[in-house]
């Protein structure tokens, strides 16, 4: 693993699910991984709900998945915190950028997007309608993030170098949504930029967050934390599992197969023997056998990557 560019801060990892519904096997890989890359480097780790996005939430999720992780043996090393606490740095964090000129109001809805937007590749690319400010007649829906000719380059500690047009990939991007609540690479930026965060260990499919998010990082004078995007888990049609698709919870009677699994997902080979091992043993087993560099280059891995 190439450590050099680890900063100088000591190690600092986060697990941050939204309480969008339980954990599932997919969020479990995340979970582990993050938690396994901080013991790795003696280092701290913190679970973070971001319970931003409340017509998302669903009641009782944040409980559930507390509950999950401590079945599964992941006691995070300070107090769980809440995204939603945070609300007067997010805003703060708008009003300074909105000084700088960083932002303009966007009266846009969806689906003027999808019909006047290029497509890239994660949506439709913001035309630049309200840009140069709002078409007579226009109300101001959401705040949006000019994006210039920024590109933006960073070492992957899974996925190798990545480099980024912004312009390309993502375009003027909400950082305030027409509910008026911060955007998720809002939020996500400023707490992870605040300080105590120094690597975001977090599924392949929020690679392409992370341009943006480091770029409202620098926008703000912050120090952006290390990335590692770890492979996604998918069903064996090729679909992320996720809450909102229904995955099935964790089954938190049975903590130990589980983490067996999930371990042989994260490419870890636990002997067959561990299957019905405790807790503890498996945690004392994959912390002396954690191989990070077996996720090196990989997107996803299949359910079905499990044993026969
Ligand atoms: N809260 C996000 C989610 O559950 C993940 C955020 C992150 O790791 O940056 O998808």
């Amino acid at each position: 693993m190439d450590e050099t560019e680890t900063p100088a801060a000591p190690y600092c990892g986060r697990f941050a699910p939204s309480p969008t519904g339980p954990l599932h096997a997919g969020s479990l890989l995340s979970a582990i991984c993050s938690y396994l890359e901080a013991r790795r480097h003696t280092g701290r780790w913190l679970v973070r709900i971001d319970d931003i996005d409340p017509p998302r939430q669903l009641p009782g999720a944040s409980d559930a998945i507390l509950r999950s992780l401590d079945a599964h043996g992941l006691q995070p090393d300070a107090a769980v915190t809440f995204q939603s606490s945070r609300r007067e740095q997010h805003l703060a964090a708008l009003a300074e950028l909105q000084a700088e000129g960083h932002l303009f109001d966007c009266g846009c809805s969806r689906s003027d997007l999808r019909a006047h937007g290029r497509p890239g590749p994660n949506g439709p690319l913001y035309p630049g309608t309200c840009r140069n400010g709002l078409p007579p007649g226009r109300q101001p829906r959401t705040l949006r993030l000019r994006v210039n000719q920024e590109s933006d380059s960073f070492d992957d500690q899974f996925q190798g170098p990545i480099r980024t047009c912004l312009a390309e990939t993502i375009g003027d991007f909400i950082v305030r949504r027409t509910d008026g609540l911060p955007s998720y690479h809002l939020a996500a930026a400023v707490d992870d930029g605040a300080g105590d965060i120094s690597h975001v260990v977090r599924g392949h499919d929020l690679l392409w967050c992370t341009p943006p998010q480091r770029l409202i990082q620098r926008h703000l004078g912050l120090t952006s934390p290390l990335y590692a995007h770890l492979p996604v888990l998918v069903d064996t049609r090729g679909y992320k599992l996720s809450k909102q698709q229904g995955a099935a919870p964790l089954d938190d009677r049975q903590p130990g197969e589980n983490l067996w699994l999930a371990l042989q997902r994260l490419q870890q080979s636990p002997p067959a023997d561990l299957r019905r091992a405790s807790v503890d043993t498996l945690w004392q087993w994959a912390k002396t056998h954690w191989q990070p560099e077996r996720l090196r280059g990989l997107a996803r891995v299949t359910e079905t990557d499990g044993p026969a």
